[in-house]
């Protein structure tokens, strides 16, 4: 599965994932929006940690809280369209966990 993203973000003012506690310094937007070409992260957006796959939500000060069921069933009721490519994100995000993971081991075991 292959998602088109837009131009990577570095941010500078970056929140920490409430679940795995690392420091999320980049955002990358899922499309390329040539009317908003500096674009920047809004509250209520959401993202995925790419550490442990949890869907966070950008609140303000640059904070990420973990998208609670509500916040799901909403989005898929108003944005149908993101809440689907939000799920195929997820997926690919756990993939990506686990293969670092899987990684990781190995790293341990050849020491
Ligand atoms: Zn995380």
């Amino acid at each position: 599965m292959r998602i088109a993203f837009g131009e990577p973000l570095y941010l500078k003012d970056a929140g920490k994932c409430p679940v795995c506690l690392k420091f999320l310094t980049g955002a990358a937007p899922t499309t390329n929006n040539r009317e908003e070409p500096v674009w920047s992260p809004k509250v209520g957006d959401y993202s995925i940690c790419m550490y442990c796959s949890t869907i966070l939500r950008f609140e303000f000060n640059s904070q990420y809280k973990e998208a609670d069921r509500e916040d799901l069933l909403e989005l898929q009721k108003n944005q149908p369209e993101t809440f689907e490519l939000l799920s195929k994100m997820v997926v690919a995000a756990q993939q990506m966990v686990a293969e670092r993971r899987r990684k990781q081991k190995g790293k341990h075991r050849s020491h």
